[in-house]
């Protein structure tokens, strides 16, 4: 069905004080937010989140990183930091996440990216070429230019130099062009250095005082959505965290491993990446 306001043409006549102009059509905003989207690689299971069908319930951290969220949103593009969600999975860090990212690109008509962590360093490990640098171009460049970037399950990866280098690479340009970046992460956020499988252990110390700089940490705790029907209520939300809170927390094995603790003494580095030769 052609548009009923300008028959298709992507363009309507208003008239302004007896001036007949012409001007972008509503519904050629709707198309280039569309199109703006679906280059946002967001995935099928998540191209419906956005902020107001979160279902929140009593949790005061939980509630302030929506707060937050909901900031970054009408601050965009003038923002300071990006965002780190931190906690256990299931709490909803990348429905929030992706909220943000897509009421971005569709409000702020940003160009935004979407990557799991891991599947990003796969994807620019499989396509890189050492002779014409592909990934580089293909698969970096859009990582490091897109104006507001959400990067899944951070620390998930499997640390080798290789990773390290180049998560170092893709964060410091970010962090130097002052594009934000949003990332989430299973892993604590714990101050003791030799706290075993904390974000510091997982990400190394170059990535971990970058993250300091340039995002605001959201950590929050509470019970797993996906142990409830959707949508689950609030009620039902709030008795679960009630009922996790009063469990005692698993003890964490002690100490890091040897890898993790020669990381932890890394000191910085030139922003360089070391190409694709990867994967050990
Ligand atoms: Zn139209």
């Amino acid at each position: 069905m052609p548009c009923p306001h300008c028959d298709d043409t992507r363009w309507r006549q208003v008239r302004d004080d007896g001036v007949l102009r012409v001007e972008r059509c509503e519904c050629w905003r709707q198309d280039a937010a569309r199109t703006l989207l679906r280059a946002a690689r967001i995935p099928p299971r998540y191209e419906r989140c956005d902020l107001d069908t979160f279902v929140s319930y009593e949790n005061e951290k939980l509630l302030t990183a929506l707060r937050r969220a909901r900031r970054f949103i009408e601050a965009f593009p003038v923002v300071e930091k990006g965002l780190l969600l931190i906690g256990p999975p299931g709490i909803g860090k990348t429905h929030v996440a992706v909220a943000v990212l897509r009421q971005v690109v569709s409000e702020k008509r940003a160009h935004g990216l979407y990557y799991d962590t891991r599947s990003l360093l796969n994807t620019i490990r499989s396509t890189y070429d050492p002779v014409t640098r592909t990934s580089e171009v293909d698969v970096l460049r859009p990582v490091v230019e897109a104006e507001l970037l959400v990067l899944d399950d951070l620390g998930a990866e499997r640390s080798t130099d290789w990773v390290d280098e180049t998560m170092n690479f893709i964060v410091n340009t970010r962090y130097n062009d002052r594009r934000p970046t949003i990332f989430t992460s299973n892993y604590e956020d714990i101050p003791d250095p030799e706290a075993f499988d904390s974000l510091l252990a997982r990400v190394g110390f170059r990535m971990h005082s970058r993250l300091r700089e340039m995002c605001e940490f959201l950590e929050y705790d509470g019970p797993d959505y996906r142990d409830f029907e959707y949508p689950p209520s609030s009620e039902n939300l709030a008795h679960a965290w009630e009922a996790k809170k009063a469990r005692p927390r698993p003890k964490l094995p002690a100490k890091t491993s040897s890898r993790a603790r020669a990381r932890l003494k890394t000191g910085n580095a030139e922003l360089a990446w070391p190409g694709g030769r990867a994967g050990r």
